[in-house]
């Protein structure tokens, strides 16, 4: 957040007394099915931990851009009927590439950008979310703190916020247009991730021996923050993780680990037991792709540093638990690595908003379970 926008965030927060800084926000429309299969489970009501954990996750989002535009989010059980998933309405044409694609710029970027989605205009969303009700009951966990994110997940469940993170971030910009069969874009429309990706060894999806050649998204920003062009995953067909082709991160290759695999929009694994958090990595994609990101989420007073000194100004001015959560995400980050801590810090619990306790939160372990080839798209 820049000092222009604190201060004005300030000046509102004393006029209208708000409790929050300023962030994107959502729209959310649950639209059941014929059979009910919401209304049944109880998840039209806005207070069940279904919504709680889904709106915990967009609000983590939310804080990562620099915007007060609102995005429209329609959440079903039939779109996607391989257990989760997300997309986008298309924004606007932005330009033709020099492979003759017309490449079109995601709705929730054009709602940030400009305030209207004509995508969403005629088809009702900027971002489509889907869960399959009876996957999600069975293999997922509801967190039943979903804002602080603090209860231990089961061993052998998912972490649902972790899920609804990882295909909102499919819904602001990493799906397109490729082909599974030949990894082409076999029509003239293109995304800006599609744009901004391509195949390494000869240039072409596979190599002479019909080899998946590797695949990489270009953007500057990523490639900077990195050190070279992202790896993204593009597997042969008989791979249990094709599925996961060309809209995620890391080449999740065992034998040559490219240290991609923790990112939120890995197509590797959801590690049961753990949460996924939004990287650095996973938003300078984002950047690339014109997202205009809060400048160092948390660090509410422009130190350049998130601290505790920002606690202070969350605790007067704020209050919020995504305010905090924001804050705790990105705990230790500096201006120039603009990453967080994760768990690793002592840092203050929101527990009693009178005093400043020091918790050393859980180590952050890895283990891979189940995967994502078998729950999203
Ligand atoms: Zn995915």
């Amino acid at each position: 957040m820049s000092s222009r926008g604190w201060c004005t965030s300030f000046a509102i927060l004393l006029i209208l007394g708000s409790k929050s800084l300023a962030a994107l926000s959502f729209d959310f429309t649950y639209i059941d099915d014929a059979n009910g299969t919401f209304a049944t489970r109880g998840w039209l009501d806005p207070d069940s931990l279904f919504q709680q954990n889904i709106r915990a996750a967009a609000e983590l989002w939310g804080a990562q851009f620099d915007s007060d535009e609102t995005i429209v989010i329609d959440i079903d059980p039939m779109s996607f009927a391989a257990r989760a998933g997300g997309t986008n309405t298309l924004g606007r044409f932005l330009y033709q590439n020099a492979a003759g694609k017309d490449v079109w710029e995601f709705g929730p970027l054009t709602r940030i950008l400009t305030g209207d989605n004509p995508g969403e205009d005629f088809f009702g969303f900027d971002i489509l979310l889907g869960f399959e009700a009876e996957f999600v009951e069975d293999y997922y966990w509801f967190d039943p703190q979903p804002e602080l994110r603090s209860a231990s997940v089961p061993s052998d469940k998912g972490d649902f916020v972790s899920v609804v993170l990882h295909e909102m971030g499919h819904g602001f910009g990493m799906t397109g247009y490729r082909d599974y069969d030949t990894g082409e874009i076999s029509g003239d429309t293109a995304t800006q991730f599609d744009d901004l990706s391509y195949y390494g060894g000869d240039g072409n999806p596979f190599d002479s021996n019909g080899d998946p050649n590797p695949l990489f998204f270009g953007g500057n920003l990523a490639a900077s923050l990195y050190g070279s062009d992202l790896p993204l995953t593009h597997k042969p067909s008989d791979d249990f993780l094709f599925s996961q082709n060309f809209y995620h991160l890391s080449a999740c290759n065992a034998a040559s680990a490219d240290s991609l695999e923790g990112t939120l929009m890995n197509g590797c694994v959801l590690p049961d037991g753990e949460r996924l958090y939004i990287t650095p990595f996973d938003m300078a994609v984002y950047a690339d792709m014109g997202y205009p990101l809060a400048e160092l989420p948390g660090d509410y007073n422009d130190s350049g540093t998130v601290d505790t000194a920002d606690y202070v100004v969350w605790r007067k001015y704020d209050g919020s638990q995504v305010g905090y959560d924001t804050w705790r995400a990105h705990f230790g980050a500096t201006a120039d690595n603009g990453s967080g801590a994760h768990g690793n810090a002592a840092v203050p619990e929101p527990i009693n908003l009178s005093q400043i306790i020091l918790a050393a939160a859980a180590v952050f372990t890895r283990r891979r379970r189940c995967t994502w080839a078998v729950q999203n798209s």
